[in-house]
């Protein structure tokens, strides 16, 4: 007999992934995580290792995938400009052949699929804070493009399926999340910072520090993804999933510095290249269509991040 519960999660044993599928076990859900460890690690999902209800497949998403599921959650991709960066070329087959497989997966067995899309497809955005009929001002040439042009087009083709082949498609714009199980090295300026702070390290501030990010804890947004993907089959999104509190980078070391009680100093380092300035959800749309909003400040998110990273480092 046909199961109702089947959740395919690429990008699986990832950060957000590995939350998600905790989350999804819970609920009750058959979950099959697929990974190719690029920077995932079979750790992140060490507790569901054996649980009867959750499966671990090693596949590139880049690669056609037939199995038999009722929903799918595409969060395959490096997440962290340094690992996105590192093979720009699979980095873009990733999110542009990753999407067509999983939606070509979806269509023969007619799942429903949520894309963990960005806020880098806003690129340095000219409209603060965004919302989702901006369409973004992106370099398509540069070191973020093979991420932010590769999502965009990710973006592109889960809307053709969607009035092509009639496909339900949830499509979530994500901005900065953090939270327990970020890689230490993986470069995010929560991470860094955090790592520096408790090492007695220099914190590394790119640019002046004045540039804004708005930082959502990971629980929050795991509880945004089982929304979306459980409304009604008119709602294809974009919406953008995020907490609107903006910190400056400055800020945000002067947080972590005093939560983590450390003496590190800042010192400050060239801005990469095409770095944006400024970045904000509007999520009225998330708060109309999921009856949802953040919940965790960052100082709470960030005194749960820090006790991840004192136990681990
Ligand atoms: P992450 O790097 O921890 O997770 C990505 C996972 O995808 C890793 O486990 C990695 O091994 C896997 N992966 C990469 N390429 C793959 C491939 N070709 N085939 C199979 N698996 C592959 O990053 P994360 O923060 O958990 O991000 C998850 C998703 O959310 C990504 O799609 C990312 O673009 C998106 N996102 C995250 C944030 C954020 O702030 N964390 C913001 C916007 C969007
Ligand atoms: N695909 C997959 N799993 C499936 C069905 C399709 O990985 O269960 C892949 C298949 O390899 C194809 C892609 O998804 O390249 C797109 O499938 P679609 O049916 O849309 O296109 P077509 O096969 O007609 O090119
Ligand atoms: N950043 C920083 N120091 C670091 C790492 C990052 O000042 O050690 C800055 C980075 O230049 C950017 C912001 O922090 O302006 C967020 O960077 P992250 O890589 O976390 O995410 P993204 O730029 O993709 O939002």
């Amino acid at each position: 007999m046909r199961q109702s519960n089947r959740a395919l999660v690429t990008g699986g044993a990832g950060f957000l992934g590995s939350h998600l599928c905790e989350r999804l076990v819970k609920d009750g859900c058959d979950v099959l995580c697929v990974d190719n460890y690029f920077t995932g690690r079979r750790t992140n999902v060490e507790k569901l290792l054996g649980h009867p209800r959750f499966e671990i497949m090693r596949h590139d998403v880049t690669f056609p995938l037939y199995v038999e599921v009722d929903q799918i959650y595409n969060l395959a991709c490096p997440a962290s400009p340094v690992h996105y960066q590192f093979d720009p070329v699979q980095t873009t087959k990733t999110s542009v052949h990753g999407a067509i497989n999983m939606l070509g997966l979806a269509k023969r067995v007619r799942a429903t699929i949520f894309q963990a899309s960005t806020s880098e497809v806003y690129g340095d955005p000219e409209v603060h804070p965004q919302s989702e009929e901006y369409w973004g001002r992106v370099n398509p040439i540069g070191l973020r493009a093979c991420y932010d042009e590769g999502k965009r087009c990710a973006e592109t083709l889960f809307f053709d399926y969607h009035r092509q082949h009639r496909l339900q498609i949830k499509v979530g714009r994500i901005f900065n999340t953090y939270g327990p199980r970020m890689h230490p090295n993986d470069g995010r300026v929560v991470s860094n910072f955090i790592v520096q702070a408790l090492r007695g390290d220099d914190i590394t501030i790119y640019g002046e520090g004045t540039q804004t990010r708005s930082f959502c804890y990971v629980d929050d947004m795991i509880e945004a993804f089982v929304r979306l993907m459980n409304t009604d089959p008119s709602v294809t999104g974009p919406i953008n999933l995020g907490n609107p509190a903006e910190f400056t980078m400055i800020q945000l070391a002067e947080m972590v510095l005093r939560l983590t009680k450390s003496s590190s100093k800042l010192i400050f380092r060239p801005l990469p290249s095409d770095d944006p300035k400024q970045r904000q959800p509007n999520i009225s749309k998330a708060k109309e269509i999921l009856g949802w909003e953040p919940k965790v400040s960052l100082e709470d998110g960030l005194k749960e991040t820090i006790a991840y990273f004192k136990a681990t480092l």
